[in-house]
Order: C-alpha cells, then structure tokens, then sequence
C-alpha cells in the first residue's frame, strides 16, 4: 500500500517538524517520516528573534515558551590573550528595541513537544521510521520506509539532517569541509545567575560559550542557576576531557570561564560533536526542497545553525502558498525558494566560517583585525545595532510568517 499526501518531509528532527506543522497549516496535507531523536547530550539551541516570530504565527510559542530561557544580553569576550585584546563587548536587546534577542531552549525538549504537537496537529501524519529508497515519476516522488511502506507526495522535502539521503538522492553539487574543533556540550547547575546574559570567551581553539537556561529550584546540591555550554576544542582535547570524570569536567569549564559564575556542577550526559562545514549549490531539485541541515551547516559560533534552517522553513511556506497550491512540487514554487534562500545561507556560511578561522589562525595581522572588528562594534553605536538586527531578524524581505513582532516572557 502506498500513502499519498501533498507534501512529504524526511526527518523529524525540529526543522522537519516545523516544516509539517507549518505546511499543514497552509493547508497542505503531510506526512512527517523520521527518526525521533530525543536523547539528552547537553545541547540546546539558542532561537532568536525571527524563529520566535515563526513558532508565534504558527501558534506554538506558548506550548514553547515554558521549556525556555530568555537571552536579554550577549557578552563577546577575547580570551586569546592577543597583543590588542580588548575589554569584554556587551550588546543589549534593548538596544534594538527588543525585550530579548531570542531564547534558549534544550534541543531534545524542542524536539519532543514538536513531535506531540505534530501527532496532534489536523492535516499532519507522523510516522516514525527511516525512509530512503526514493524514486521519482512525473508527478510525483516516492520513499520507502524501513517497514517496506511506500510514502508518495508531489514534493519531497529533505529535513534529514547533515547526512542527508534526500541530499544524496536529488544529487546536488556539495562543497563540504573539516575544522580541527570538536564541540563538548553540557547542561551545568551553577552558584551565581547568569542574568539572561549569553557568554562567549573567544579562546585559540574556538568559543567556549554559556547560553542561559531556566532556573531549577529543586536543584538537590542548591545550585539553582543553570545554563548550557558549548566548548569549541582541538579533537585531543575533547576526547581528554569527554574521559574526565564531572566534577573533573565542571573543574576545568570554571577554569575556562574564569569563575563568572561561580562553583559549576554538570547536569545529565555531555555530547561531543566535531566541528565540520557543507554547502550545496542549490536547495532544491525535481520535486525536491532540502531545508535546514539537509541543505547547509556549520559551527555553532553565533547560534546561527537552526535559526537559519527556520527561515528556510517560512520561505517553503510562502513559495508553496504563492506557486504550489496546485503542485507543490512544480519548478515555479521550487525555484522560487531556492532564489529567495540562496543569499541568506551563502552569507551566513561565509560569516561563521571567516569568524571561525579568524581565531584558529594565529597571525598577528589576523589577531589585529578580528581586534579591531570588535572595537568597532563597541564602539560604534549604528554598526552595533546594525550587527544585533542581521544575528536575530536579517532586515530586509523576511518570510510572511517571520514579520510580526515576538513578545517574549518576563
Ligand atoms: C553543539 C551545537 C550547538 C548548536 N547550537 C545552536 C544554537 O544555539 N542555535 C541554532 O540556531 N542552532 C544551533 N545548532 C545547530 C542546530 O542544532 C541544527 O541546525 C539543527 O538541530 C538542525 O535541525 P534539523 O532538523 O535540520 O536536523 P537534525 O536535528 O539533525 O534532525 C534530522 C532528523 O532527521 C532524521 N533522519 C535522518 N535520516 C533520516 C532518514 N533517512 N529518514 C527519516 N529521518 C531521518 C534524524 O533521525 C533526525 O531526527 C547547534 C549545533 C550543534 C552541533
């Protein structure tokens, strides 16, 4: 037997789900297929302003808001005793209108609620199960799931993550690159607060960065303040530090974070991921659109990787709602994502890339201008606040779903 709906989406990951719970609120019908990957490493994911706005159109963010932690302010700090280092940077939503940048939430909890709202959500069939031998025909594409079930849809989307088969299968040319980090990430308990303020100590390995989350007033051991971490690392030392035991681990992050927040206990599993880079040439093929780490992905410097994958999400939704009502998978819908995607993610690939090899290079000339950026966006009000806007809310022609306005919780 095969199932047929308008749209299927591989991957049921925060992208994909996103992706089905929006397209059936367009009024397309989908099925969702994928693994549902809910295990705790530690990692969360900072959402900022223009994804608070999508799961606020979609009528999600008070099921969200709960599970998340507001970031009011960002502290950019050069930890790589450089010859022109320079005081810590502070930026303040405020600065730009904003009661927060953004919120931080614990991906597998993201996750989680995605999937129950899914499950719950008229127009969406969740199935959990890998798909992949896809095949295409005229005027549609089909997947077969690991049971052996057919899944057929006028459009696929791939929302199967950084070793994407959908990826893989539509065949586009793919630039993909190694970086000489691995990331540890942890949920850690902490003595002092964190006051919503986001920390990145920009180390000679990497950033060494924590996101703020909500407090724990049941904490057994009285550290009720907690926030996330992602260490960026040389691969040894990852691997070094993944064998530490936690009260060893949460030694060394006090160390590295010069005790801003005072005695750290770890909270749950830790995760290691190694750093790496791709790039596709485009985001879309016959009856095809790839969204989020199917499509593109990077390091976490900056917090950019999901957000991104969001804005590829609300641009899917209006590029079907203006060309796809009849066929979602025509090439007028297609190629209209696929334009309206392409600047956005080469930039901020190129962005992240550059910031991220401006520290791991070790030139003085290097040290100097990636100084001197730093004091001019301390410096410089328009450029500070021009730079805030572009991390949060790209100005310019954002998704429909992405205009209005995110209130975010005291
Ligand atoms: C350490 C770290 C910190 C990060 N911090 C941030 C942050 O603060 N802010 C931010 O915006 N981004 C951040 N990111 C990036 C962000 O986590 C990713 O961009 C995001 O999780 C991608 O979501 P996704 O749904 O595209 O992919 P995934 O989360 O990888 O989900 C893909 C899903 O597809 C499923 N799947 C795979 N193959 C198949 C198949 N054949 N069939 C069906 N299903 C399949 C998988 O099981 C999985 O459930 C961070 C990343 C890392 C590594």
């Amino acid at each position: 037997m095969t199932i047929r709906s308008d749209i299927l989406v591989a991957g049921a990951g925060a992208a994909g789900l996103t992706t089905a719970i929006a397209l059936a609120g367009a009024g397309f019908s989908v099925t969702v297929a994928g693994g549902l990957d809910t295990r705790r490493n530690g990692r969360t994911v900072a959402l900022f302003e223009a994804s608070l706005r999508l799961y606020r159109s979609l009528g999600l963010w008070e099921r969200l808001e709960p599970l998340s932690k507001p970031l009011r302010r960002i502290r950019l700090v050069d930890d790589t005793n450089n010859l022109f280092r320079l005081p810590p940077v502070q930026l303040e939503a405020a600065e730009i209108g904003l009661p927060a940048f953004g919120a931080n939430i614990e991906n597998a909890a993201l996750v989680e609620k995605l999937a129950a709202i899914a499950r719950e959500t008229p127009g969406v069939r969740m199935i959990e199960g890998m798909l992949g031998d896809y095949v295409t025909h005229e005027d549609e594409i089909e997947g077969r799931l690991s049971t052996g079930e057919r899944l057929a849809a006028a459009l696929l989307v791939g929302a199967d993550g950084r070793a994407s088969q959908v990826r893989a299968y539509a065949d586009v040319g793919v630039h993909e690159w190694r970086y000489p980090q691995t990331a540890i990430t942890a949920l850690l308990r902490h003595a002092e607060p964190h006051r919503s303020t986001s920390t990145e100590f920009h180390t000679r390995s990497g950033p060494c960065t924590l996101v703020p989350m909500r407090p724990d007033p049941s904490s057994p051991d009285g550290l009720r303040n907690r926030s996330s971490l992602v260490w960026l690392m040389s691969p040894d030392e990852a691997e070094r530090r993944m064998a530490l035991s936690d009260a060893e681990l949460a030694g060394d992050i006090e160390a590295q974070v010069h005790g801003i927040h005072g005695r750290i206990a770890l909270e749950g599993p830790r995760g290691m991921f190694p750093m790496s880079g791709l790039s596709c040439e485009r985001l879309v093929a016959e009856r095809i659109a790839l969204v989020a780490d199917a499509g593109h992905f990077f390091p976490p410097i900056g917090a950019q990787g999901l957000n991104l994958g969001l804005r590829d999400v609300a641009q899917l939704i209006d590029s079907m709602e203006k060309y796809g009502r009849t066929d979602p998978g025509c090439t007028h819908a297609l190629a209209d994502y696929d334009k309206r995607r392409r600047g956005d993610v080469a930039t901020r690939s190129i962005g992240v890339d550059l910031m991220n090899r401006s520290l791991l290079i070790h030139i003085l000339p290097m040290d100097f201008i990636r100084s001197a950026g730093l004091a001019a966006m301390a410096s410089i009000g328009p450029l500070r606040r021009a730079l805030m806007r572009e991390g949060v809310a790209p100005p310019g022609r954002l998704p429909r779903l992405m205009r209005r306005a995110a209130h975010v919780a005291p």
